[in-house]
């Protein structure tokens, strides 16, 4: 399985890589979904667009619990890291994520697709600036823009937005022009972005997809499936990849 996968890597003209929640994990981050998801203990209608723009303080407050202080320290794990060698060697064309942790350019990934934009930075909802969490002073909220006072909002995608239009495009784009997607952690709940292996794979890319079980992939689009936590299957791969020269 292994050495099929390695070789379906280094023999491929265009790879992306198309994560989600598992791959962060390990890097301490909860998913939304699932028995332990923060959904289980937030109510999701606070990230609701409607709800935060009538409640911006108090939603505010959540996020500032939730994503702030609890997601403030994370660091990306081997997963990520894997990736962004990946990158380098020119093994991989990108990283489309659904997660908005910024974890796969703090590894060092150069091009990210952010499919639900990300938390990292804030965008301002009257003059559409964007400013680095790190740079806002969170003790006032809701914080405000330098600019014009407007009122600041995680730029990740809440329920009921729409997705950043460039990185849908590219995207979608590459659905279209790879050759091989990787799936790491992700278990294809969420619309649009469950779509996006799907097209790939109809337009013949094969799916290599690293989960910890199966997913509705499995069984439908996945060609290799590598059971396992993210960093412990990245790690067999890696070791694979860079191996000697079996074949
Ligand atoms: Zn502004």
């Amino acid at each position: 399985m292994y050495e099929k996968a390695a070789q379906l890597i280094k023999k491929a003209n265009r790879t992306v890589a198309f994560t989600g929640a598992g791959i962060s994990v390990e890097s301490g981050i909860p998913p939304f979904r699932g028995e332990n998801g923060l959904w289980n203990k937030y109510d999701p209608a606070t990230f609701e667009i409607s709800y935060f723009l009538r409640n911006t303080k108090s939603s505010w407050e959540v996020m500032r619990d939730i994503f702030y202080d609890l997601f403030g320290q994370v660091q990306p794990n081997y997963a990520h890291i894997a990736l962004a060698e990946l990158e380098k060697r020119n093994l991989l064309h990108a990283v489309i994520t659904q997660n908005v942790d910024n974890l796969h350019t703090d590894a060092g990934s150069k091009n990210v697709y952010e499919f639900h934009g990300s938390l990292k930075k804030l965008r301002c909802m009257s003059c559409n600036s964007l400013v680095e969490v790190s740079k806002v002073d969170l003790n006032t909220l809701p914080p405000q823009c330098t600019k014009c006072s407007g009122i600041l909002k995680p730029d990740a995608v809440f329920f009921g937005e729409s997705i950043p239009k460039d990185a849908y495009t590219k995207s979608f784009h590459e659905a279209d022009r790879a050759d091989l997607f990787i799936l790491i952690g992700t278990t294809g709940e969420v619309a649009p972005a469950n779509m996006i292996p799907r097209i790939a794979n109809a337009r013949g890319a094969k799916i290599i997809e690293i989960n910890v079980e199966e997913s509705s992939y499995t069984g439908s689009v996945t060609d290799i499936f590598l059971q396992g936590r993210a960093t412990e299957v990245m790690e067999n791969l890696m070791r694979q990849i860079n191996g000697s020269k079996s074949e």
